[in-house]
């Protein structure tokens, strides 16, 4: 089975997607397209697990988002409790699973909570990245600092503790720092990625220029942030197309070129073997 793409950040795990993720899988299966779903809490880390088990070209990763530490995603409408503690084996015997290519998403959320439950918020990352280093899986990273931007940032933060204590690789999701700590993620090993939100805003292109092209991803972070032609819909992962396209006029370069690159880029990442 050949395939052109990979949606390295996406969500069909949620309950947005509980009527028909059937039908979307097939619709990605027609477009040649890749899909990693991203756990957030226990409920939809062991969805993405059965999802990836039930369809061969699905893959999962498991963990809990900075969000569900302390409060209750708001756009979660499942509104499962937070999980203030990291229940390690439960995570552990998830993430055993060969189609599980990652922990995560884990960080700092400091958009929703305020960056005074830094401290929490840094336990369960702590326990997830002793998991990844157990298990020799990369991390996928949720960053993101408050709306002012003033206070803790939540990129400096997790750049302190990667340094200390991951010993594996990792992405940045939904890439939003500037290009010096983009620079400090790849000097270790660590590559950024982009949604459809580079479609419609400014401010990433300068960042996609500079970035070397082996160490960025495509996503969708679906069902959120559809890209141009398809803003107010729901979001879903063959949109991914989008994303690649839009590096590649950003970058200025093939856009043949640039599929095959970061196609590559995440097999690498991921050990994802077509
Ligand atoms: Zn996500």
């Amino acid at each position: 089975m050949s395939f052109k793409y990979i949606d390295t950040h996406a969500h069909l795990n949620l309950a947005q997607f509980s009527e028909d993720s059937g039908v979307i899988i097939k619709r990605c299966l027609e477009e040649e397209v890749r899909i990693i779903n991203i756990g957030t809490n226990k409920v939809t880390s062991q969805r993405a697990v059965s999802l990836a088990i039930e369809n061969e070209t699905l893959f999962a990763m498991v963990g809990v988002h900075p969000i569900n530490t302390i409060s209750v995603d708001p756009d979660d409408i499942e509104a499962l409790p937070p999980e203030d503690t990291f229940d390690y084996d439960f995570y552990r015997t998830l993430a055993t699973n060969e189609k599980v290519v990652g922990i995560g998403e884990c960080g700092f959320d400091y958009f929703h909570n305020s960056d005074s439950t830094y401290k929490e918020q840094r336990e369960v990352f702590l326990a997830q990245i002793a998991l990844a280093n157990e298990l020799q899986k990369p991390l996928m990273l949720h960053l993101r600092n408050s709306k002012d931007g003033q206070g803790r940032n939540a990129y400096d933060d997790a750049l302190d503790i990667l340094k200390v204590e991951a010993k594996v690789r990792g992405n940045a999701h939904f890439y939003a720092g500037t290009y010096e700590q983009a620079q400090l993620f790849f000097e270790l090993g660590y590559t950024v990625s982009f949604t459809g939100v580079i479609t419609f805003a400014k401010p990433y292109e300068e960042i996609i220029r500079q970035a070397p092209l082996d160490m960025i991803h495509g996503e969708t972070d679906c069902p959120y942030v559809a890209p141009i032609p398809y803003r107010g819909q729901r979001c879903e992962p063959w949109m991914v197309k989008e994303v690649y396209k839009k590096i590649a006029e950003i970058k200025g370069l093939d856009e043949e070129m640039v599929r095959e690159q970061l196609l590559k880029n995440a097999q690498k990442l991921y050990k994802i073997i077509i």
